[in-house]
């Protein structure tokens, strides 16, 4: 037999085995979920209420599960929803807060998260816990059927626990793979909705430098209205050209309840062929941070609001899109008209219908009509340099590249504005220079995603990983500046998303800075400052940086405020408050034994806790509290 043929052969060979492992893979997860295998973990047979569902858009993550309401209170009886044991226990001020698993007989997992406190076989578990490794914080895995669990057992109480905005379950099913399932399509009878999803808004973003939209190169939206029969309409047509993508502002809402919830399902027609299928119903944990792509992240930071892509952007690898054609982009030409068909549908199969007519027209350079103000200035999109600036018609802008330059004619103009656009694929350029325009790009090197690169720039050493970017970046970086006393880097600017981090090595270009206490922090439009971190390496400050924008070295030398709240013969309360860095360790000793406090960080309290419950606490109690930049305060009190 020929090579190539035994070659296919074997080609053939693991291509059914791939297919078969896929039906087995959907036919499993297909066949876990079954409606009614679980009761409802909150008030069961009774009406409930969601504050979020499945998929909704959060920051860096799609919602992971339902958060159930819980009356603005705290301590409902919370159940197990079926037979199974306990897997995991997780205690954090942050996140997840007190959270549950349960691991079921048919290997699926449930998640009971924001939990005011355990039951007490779970709770004398998680204090042995903390005892001995002398710990607030954990996150441990329980060996299988140490902590059995019958279906309906009171597992805890719900609470506010964690970084929960208010009291309420949230509540979540997993496969054994850890991928997460919409728990509504298990059947509860607990939530209803026959509502359908609501359209806001229809967005058409230029997705190459010669397309337009309404002529400019820029992101266009539409108020969806809403007709009679129920469906939805933009008046009028829609004028493009070359290559575009869809865009859309998306909710839902459900019976009894004025909450609005993130979407199941988004389908994309074009005159009557499906180009984009999107469907939430299932992803996992390593995916979700593709969210930044799958929404339009610059119009996040521009607007504050999400847009849902109905096209997949540059280095979106979610699992979560099907029957995709031309990657969901249309391309229109001149004298074209699409039939726009946009269908969104919620869990329970309640469909909204947007539709749609864009009409291609010649780009027009010359004076456009346009309601949108542009400020001087340029912003990069995808691999498009646009600059605006105040010229005369027809003037033409002068780029800078490496001593060479190149002359611009101007793409369109709008009111007494010149729009002009450039390819950066062909050359990074130093700056422009348009009558009263002039700008110095600071752009330092094109970065590729998919790997691992170094770039040095002055004092400002950045790498890349290869998981770090999600398209190509266009390095612009910014150093020796000072803002009120701090010296600033920055690079590219906020709304340009990443996927991993980005190492960065600074060294202060005062070199009298003194390391001790210094870190670095994020700067926000407003001038406000987060902590971010650092280590130092003699003169270099060490950080791996999770989005770009810009970042200053900062000194905070304020030791965290400590307060007692409440002596009580079983419990001791403080607050405990950082103003600059936030509070980073603490640990409290009676009579020189380690002590559990347990903390939240939304009210600022520490509150102790003995191992054995109700024990009395006498004697000498000391708490000691460390800031991030390590400053430390300590307090003693003795209790009679
Ligand atoms: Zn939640």
């Amino acid at each position: 037999m020929p090579y190539f043929i035994r070659h296919n052969y074997r080609f053939i060979g693991r291509l059914i085995l791939l297919l078969l492992l896929l039906a087995i893979y959907q036919f499993s997860t297909a066949q876990q979920v079954v409606k009614g295998y679980f009761m409802f973990p909150i008030n069961p047979g009774q009406k409930n209420f969601l504050s979020a569902n499945m998929g909704e858009l959060r920051p860096n993550h799609f919602h992971a599960g339902i958060d159930v309401k819980t009356g603005f209170s705290t301590g409902l009886p919370v159940y197990a929803a079926q037979d199974g044991y306990i897997s995991r226990v997780r205690i954090s001020s942050y996140g997840y807060g007190n959270t549950l698993y349960i691991t079921h007989p048919n290997g699926l997992v449930t998640v009971y998260a924001h939990l005011d406190h355990f039951n007490p076989v779970i709770k004398s578990y998680a204090l042995n816990f903390q005892y001995q490794n002398q710990t607030f914080e954990m996150d441990e895995y329980v060996p299988a059927n140490l902590i059995k669990i019958k279906k309906g057992e009171i597992i805890g109480k719900s609470g506010n626990s964690g970084s929960s905005g208010g009291p309420h379950l949230h509540f979540e099913i997993r496969d054994s793979l850890e991928n997460v399932l919409n728990p509504l399509s298990f059947g509860f009878s607990e939530i209803r909705d026959n509502l359908a999803p609501i359209i806001q808004k229809i967005a058409v973003r230029p997705l190459s430098i010669d397309s337009r939209v309404q002529q400019e190169y820029a992101l266009k939206e539409w108020i969806a209205q809403k007709k009679s029969d129920g469906t939805y309409q933009i008046p009028g047509v829609i004028e493009a050209s070359g290559s575009i993508g869809i865009e859309l502002k998306v909710t839902d809402r459900m019976n009894e309840t004025s909450n609005l919830y993130g979407v199941n399902c988004i389908e994309l027609f074009v005159n009557g062929e499906e180009i984009f299928y999107h469907n939430i119903e299932s992803f996992s944990f390593d995916e979700s941070k593709y969210i930044n792509v799958h929404i339009d992240y610059a119009h996040l930071v521009s607007s504050r609001q999400r847009l849902e892509r109905c096209y997949v952007a540059d280095g979106n690898r979610l699992s979560t899109y099907k029957k995709i054609k031309n990657r969901g982009r249309l391309t229109i030409s001149p004298g074209e008209t699409k039939q726009i068909e946009i269908r969104v549908y919620d869990a329970y199969g309640n469909k909204s219908i947007l539709k749609c007519i864009i009409k291609g027209v010649e780009a027009n350079k010359d004076h456009i009509y346009s309601s949108s103000t542009l400020s001087s200035g340029s912003t990069v999109d995808e691999n498009v340099l646009r600059m605006a600036c105040k010229a005369e018609p027809d003037e033409k802008a002068t780029l800078y590249l490496k001593g060479k330059s190149l002359v611009l004619a101007p793409a369109y103009r709008i009111q007494l504005m010149n729009v002009y656009l450039y390819d950066l694929r062909k050359g990074l350029p130093d700056s422009v220079q348009c009558f009263n325009y002039k700008e110095a790009f600071n752009f330092v090197a094109t970065i590729p995603p998919g790997r691992n690169v170094t770039v040095e720039h002055k004092t400002l050493t950045l790498s890349f990983a290869d998981t770090t970017l999600f398209d190509t970046l266009y390095l612009q970086v910014k150093t020796d500046v000072i803002a009120q006393n701090h010296e600033i880097f920055e690079i590219c600017s906020p709304a340009t998303p990443v996927f991993g981090k980005i190492s960065v090595r600074y060294c202060p270009q005062d070199k009298a800075t003194e390391t001790e206490k210094c870190y670095i922090y994020s700067v926000n439009d407003n001038s406000s400052h987060k902590f971010e971190g650092g280590e130092w390496n003699e003169d270099n400050i060490l950080y791996d940086i999770k989005y770009l924008g810009k970042f200053a070295i900062r000194r905070d030398t304020i030791p965290p405020q400590i307060k007692t709240k409440k002596i009580l013969p079983t419990r001791i309360e403080f607050s405990a408050f950082d103003s600059q860095s936030g509070i980073k360790s603490f640990r409290a000793e009676l009579n020189g034994k380690w002590l559990l406090m347990n903390y939240d960080h939304k009210t600022a309290r520490l509150w102790s806790e003995t191992k054995i419950p109700g024990e009395k606490i006498q004697g000498t109690l000391t708490l000691e509290v460390i800031d991030k930049s390590l400053n430390t305060t300590t307090v003693t009190v003795t209790i009679p």
